[in-house]
């Protein structure tokens, strides 16, 4: 038996019916870029994150560039951001001439540690102060980021908030002041960034990603940039008031996405159920801290920690693994797959080394970069695998 990392043929013969009949209408109507297909996935999900507004754009990437973009940030200004993310979190803010500023994690949730950035904001020059202009905080894995912390920081020292919620489509989290008030990842601050890269939970046949934002003059400004900066009306299309970008969104991945949005929910209480079985599993071998079974100290393996309120939507099941790479070589030979999100903290990176940031930076980044393995949690992986999974993890460690 062998367990990939993801295996999405899984997932499409379950669709395979509705998506081609989709793809057809877009075919049939020969209108390949906008028109009503996107329109209407844009509502569907600006429905779904609560949000006003929704446009789809070409990528993830250009969700965070073109934000950054609306919001005019570009070069001496800073934005601060976690350097333990997908690389383009970061390179956005550089692709517009402005700075990141890295704040290190926090080591339970690997996401941006709000006490952290207010020690660091507390630790600049008043000139450094008035050039940090956002936060873009990531909701890794598809856990939310204690926005309560963030938006109270952003509000004191006047930031836009920018969300890479790329993993995270379909999070939630409580809001501590208001226990009945639950916010959706993405929907509350200036803009929500999401992806359909292809492994994401909610991932399209291609490249894709949408902004979503409450604004109506934000969103009309996302749509112009969007589209090289041009009026909206189809009659205006050739007059640019602004420059932007080529940054559709093509007709036949919303065909694809509208589909699969119907039956995102279903595959998240999988992808969530899986979690929870792991951590069973995983917590009878022995090889889990009795104290703390998220971490590493004393045991071989820590478990995903889910913040209270926290609703987390496993894009990826991550464990902390002592011989983390020696473990990740042992399940390939076993015909088990596994990844590493991130080997290197972005700080790290050669091309940020001008910073001047070095080894030793961020502690936390960088121990969850040596430790951190993804293991299978796609909605299709059945109970069989995932005692796989585990039963191997337990060959392992004891033979050592
Ligand atoms: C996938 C991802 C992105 C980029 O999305 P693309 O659609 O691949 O451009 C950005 N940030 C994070 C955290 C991601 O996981």
């Amino acid at each position: 038996m062998k367990v990939p990392l993801l295996n999405l043929k899984l997932q499409y013969a379950q669709i395979k019916d509705e998506i081609k009949s989709s793809i057809n209408e877009v075919l049939e109507s020969q209108q390949f870029i906008f028109g009503p297909q996107v329109e209407s996935f844009e509502k569907e999900i600006a429905h779904y994150t609560q949000a006003d507004h929704a446009i789809g754009v070409s990528s993830g990437t250009d969700a965070l560039l073109i934000s950054l973009m609306t919001l005019k940030i570009g070069k001496g200004d800073m934005v601060i951001t976690s350097p333990f993310s997908f690389f383009s979190t970061a390179s956005s803010i550089s692709r517009v001439g402005a700075t990141p500023i890295f704040i290190d994690i926090d080591p339970l949730t690997y996401n941006i540690s709000p006490r952290k950035i207010n020690e660091a904001i507390s630790c600049l020059k008043e000139d450094q102060i008035k050039r940090v202009k956002a936060i873009m905080p990531v909701h890794l894995y598809g856990q939310c980021a204690d926005m309560d912390s963030i938006v109270k920081i952003a509000n004191k020292y006047n930031l836009k908030i920018i969300e890479d919620a790329a993993q995270a489509l379909g999070a939630k989290y409580q809001n501590k002041d208001s226990a009945e008030l639950f916010h959706h990842a993405g929907s509350r601050s200036d803009f929500g960034c999401f992806s359909f890269f292809p492994t994401k939970n909610l991932g399209g046949y291609g490249e894709g990603g949408m902004v979503v934002t409450g604004r109506k003059l934000l969103a009309d400004k996302v749509q112009s940039l969007r589209h090289h900066g041009c009026r909206s009306q189809q009659e205006q299309y050739y007059y640019d008031d602004i420059i932007g970008i080529n940054g559709r969104f093509d007709a036949l991945q919303a065909a694809v996405l509208k589909v699969k949005l119907k039956h995102l929910d279903q595959w998240t209480t999988k992808r969530r159920l899986n979690a929870d079985n792991y951590n069973k599993l995983f917590k009878e071998t022995g090889l889990v801290s009795d104290i703390d079974d998220h971490k590493l100290e004393g045991s071989s393996i820590g478990l995903p920690y889910v913040e209270d309120g926290n609703y987390h939507v496993f894009n990826q099941y991550v464990i902390r693994a002592r011989e983390r790479d020696k473990l990740k070589e042992f399940f390939n030979q076993h015909g088990i797959g596994s990844g590493i999100y991130y080997p290197l903290p972005i700080h790290l990176q050669q091309c940020y080394l001008e910073l001047g940031y070095k080894e030793g930076s961020f502690k936390e980044a960088e121990r969850a970069a040596s430790e951190v393995l993804a293991l299978p949690v796609y909605p299709e992986l059945t109970g069989k695998q995932q005692e796989l999974v585990v039963t191997t993890t337990e060959q392992f460690y004891k033979k050592k």
